[in-house]
C-alpha cells in the first residue's frame, strides 16, 4: 500500500522485459501522483491465487502479459473487447469484482487517430498480416469502425479461418501467394505478425503494390521504425507505428487505477525510444 493507497503492477512470467513500468512510472511522476507501478513475476499455475490476493497486496489493478492473458480472461469479469480478443491485458477491482478489458483495441484505433487523422473516412478494404491475439484486436477494432472488407493473410491458414468464423463475412482469408493482388486494393495494411521485430526475420512486403493513398501500420515496436514502415515512408505513404500503439493502449489502465487520463507526450515517446535503442535484445 502506498501513501495514496494506489498501486498497480504488470503480471508476467518472465516480466523483466515489460516496458509498462517505464510508461506508468513516467505518468505517475508527470502528474505528481504518489502511487506505484511494479513488476510481479507470477509463475504459471500461481495466477489464480495471485489475482485472488490482489487487494490484500495493495493493488487496485494490473496489466497482464505473456503467458497469462488468456487465463486472466477466465479469472475475471471481462468486457466485450476482452471477450472478442480472447485475452485480457488490463484488470481493475470494482469493489470485490475483478474486471478486465483488452486495451490493444483502443491502442490500435487511437494511435491511428493520432497519427493519421480521419484515416477511417471512406476506408475501403484492409489487409491484415497475422492471425494471433494482436490480429484479433485489430480485426475487432476495424469492424467496430465500419470497415467493409478485411483480407487476412497468415502463414498458418487455419488460424486465419478461425478469425473469419469469429468475425463473419467482412473477413476474407488469402494466402501469402495472393498477397500482391490483395495489396493493390488495400487502403490500409496492418502487420500484426512478429516479423520485423528485433531478433526475428524481416517482413518483406512489396509496398510498391499499394495504392498511393494507402496507410501502413506496424504493431512491431522494437525497432520503432521497422523496415516495413521505412519502405512505406520512402514511397510517400502515411504510417502509424507500434510504439504509438503501445503508448496509447496504456492510457486506459492508468486512468482506471489512478483517476487521471494521461497524455501520450513526445517526451514519453522519446523515453521509450531510448530504452528500445539501449536494449535491442528485449522483446
Ligand atoms: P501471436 O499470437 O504469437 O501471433 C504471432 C503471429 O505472427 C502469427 O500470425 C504467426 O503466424 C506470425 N508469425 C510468427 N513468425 C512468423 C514467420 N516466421 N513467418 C510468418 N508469420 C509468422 O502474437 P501476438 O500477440 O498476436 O503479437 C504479434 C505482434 O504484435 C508482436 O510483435 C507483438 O509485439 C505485437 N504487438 C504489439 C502491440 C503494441 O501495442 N504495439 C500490442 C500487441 C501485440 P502463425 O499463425 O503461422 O504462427
Amino acid at each position: 500500500m502506498t501513501a495514496t493507497g494506489r498501486a498497480a503492477c504488470v503480471i508476467g512470467w518472465p516480466v523483466e522485459h515489460s516496458r509498462s513500468p517505464l510508461i506508468h512510472n513516467y505518468w505517475l511522476r508527470r502528474y505528481r501522483i504518489a502511487g506505484e507501478y511494479r513488476r510481479e513475476a507470477v509463475a504459471p499455475g500461481r495466477l489464480a491465487a495471485f489475482l485472488a490476493s490482489l487487494a490484500a497486496r495493495g493493488y487496485v489493478g494490473a496489466n497482464v502479459t505473456v503467458p497469462h492473458k488468456e487465463a486472466a480472461l477466465a479469472l475475471s469479469q471481462p468486457d466485450d473487447r476482452a471477450r472478442a480478443v480472447g485475452a485480457a491485458n488490463t484488470l481493475w477491482l470494482d469493489g470485490a469484482t475483478l474486471r478486465a478489458t483488452n486495451t490493444d483495441v483502443e491502442g490500435f484505433l487511437n494511435n491511428l487517430d493520432a497519427a493519421v487523422p480521419r484515416w477511417d473516412q471512406d476506408l475501403g478494404s484492409a489487409v491484415v498480416l497475422g492471425a494471433g491475439g494482436a490480429a484479433r484486436a485489430v480485426t475487432y477494432g476495424l469492424i467496430t469502425r465500419g470497415l467493409k472488407r478485411l483480407v487476412l493473410v497468415n502463414r498458418t491458414r487455419a488460424r486465419a479461418e478461425l478469425l473469419r468464423r469469429q468475425f463473419g463475412p467482412r473477413v476474407e482469408v488469402a494466402s501469402w501467394e495472393e498477397l500482391d493482388a490483395a495489396l493493390a486494393d488495400a487502403a490500409l495494411l496492418v502487420n500484426t505478425t512478429t516479423l520485423g521485430m528485433q531478433g526475428q526475420p524481416e517482413l518483406l512486403i512489396p509496398v510498391a503494390r499499394l495504392p498511393g493513398h494507402a496507410i501502413v501500420t506496424d504493431l512491431v515496436y522494437a525497432p520503432a521504425r521497422t523496415q516495413l514502415l521505412a519502405a512505406a515512408q520512402t514511397r510517400g505513404l502515411r504510417t502509424a507505428d507500434g510504439l504509438g500503439m503501445l503508448l496509447h493502449q496504456a492510457v486506459r489502465g492508468f486512468a482506471l487505477w489512478f483517476d487521471k487520463t494521461p497524455e501520450v507526450t513526445p517526451e514519453l515517446r522519446a523515453l521509450l525510444e531510448a530504452d528500445i535503442a539501449s536494449q535491442p535484445a528485449k522483446p
